[in-house]
């Protein structure tokens, strides 16, 4: 195989001959790309990682720079890592989610990015109706906004606000992102690119087919519960998952894992966990899991662990199974 932009490690060797080939690959492992030919690409977060894996296939080299179980919002670079995102053919961001990223995106020509945001009308970070903290400094003075909020506030504008970024809750935004994808490595390696479209073709369908699970089970809960479809969760990372399956998402924080809840804040949640039943609340092991903890230990009520995605926990469990077992928990503390 050849590729119309680079050349493979493969046809260098041919090229220049073995020895030289040899400098090559030492040059590639310093850069920190992973092994393997291929088009180097970079990814930051768990689920876009799991999309350039079963479009690319063989023909991608991925390098995830999360660490597992590690909050992934407070991601930093190595120079080693830094240098990766430099050299990378394809570089995945989420505006806003990663400053690391962000800030060594923003050194370079960023020929090399394929922004999410280009592709994924992401939501708002308030659009839950829950006024949530913004997440930045100098945001205090909305503090007295942040009552509970019910459903007439999801219509008010917080266009100053930052995106919120964990869309791949919602897996018909995957299979979106996952064509796309495919588009962009198909430029990068046209010899491949059928391959890539027939990938994310396959994709979608899984990802439809997991849609139309959720949406059932999620409904179902819905009968059986009496309208309880109400959630609390330590960082408010599945507000696609809410908007998509008509779920009422409660974060104890905002979309940044590392805001801590004001005392009104534990009040109000205080006040949702008696008027709506909840049973349970969401923790996640990335994301402060003690506040969460604390919250359920004072309330007198269980808690239980969400997965946010945002880093693979588990080898033993993919993108879709993770997706599963979430809605699992959910439903269990509906019933
Ligand atoms: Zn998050």
């Amino acid at each position: 195989m050849s590729f119309a932009s680079r050349p493979t490690r493969r046809t260098l060797l041919a090229a220049v001959g073995l020895g030289a080939g040899a400098a090559v690959l030492s040059a590639c492992g310093e850069g920190g790309a992973s092994e393997g030919d291929g088009l180097r690409v970079v990814t930051s977060a768990y689920p876009l990682a799991f999309l350039v894996a079963r479009v690319g296939g063989e023909h991608v080299a991925l390098t995830d720079l999360t660490t597992p179980g590690a909050d992934a919002h407070g991601l930093e670079l190595s120079v080693k890592q830094t240098m990766t995102v430099e050299q990378a053919d394809l570089v995945l961001q989420i505006p806003g989610f990663q400053t690391a990223l962000d800030d060594a995106i923003s050194t370079q020509d960023g020929e090399n990015v394929l922004d999410v945001s280009s592709v994924i009308e992401l939501l708002p970070a308030s659009a839950a109706g829950e006024h949530e903290d913004h997440g930045g400094e100098g945001e205090e003075e909305h503090a007295e906004h942040e009552d509970e909020g019910e459903e007439g506030d999801e219509g008010e504008e917080h266009d100053h606000g930052p995106d919120d970024p964990h869309f791949w809750h919602d897996p018909l935004l995957m299979a979106d992102l996952a064509d796309a994808l495919a588009a962009r490595l198909g430029e990068l390696s046209p010899d491949a690119a059928e391959e890539f479209t027939e990938a994310a073709s396959a994709l979608r369908g899984e990802l439809e087919e997991l849609d139309v699970e959720l949406e059932e089970s999620f409904g179902a809960a819905d009968a059986a519960a009496g309208g309880r479809r109400t959630f609390i969760t330590s960082h408010a990372a599945y507000t696609y998952l809410a908007e998509r399956y008509g779920l009422h998402q409660v974060g104890i924080t905002g979309v940044d894992p590392e805001t801590e809840p004001s005392p009104q804040r534990l009040l109000a949640l205080e006040q949702v966990v008696q008027e709506e039943g909840v049973t349970t609340v969401f923790f996640e092991t990335s994301a402060s899991p003690k506040v969460a903890q604390t919250l359920a230990q004072n309330l007198g009520i269980d808690s239980a662990e969400l997965d946010n995605l945002e880093t693979r926990q588990s080898e033993d469990a993919d993108y879709a199974q993770v997706m599963r077992s979430n809605r699992d928990a959910l439903v269990e503390s509906w019933a």
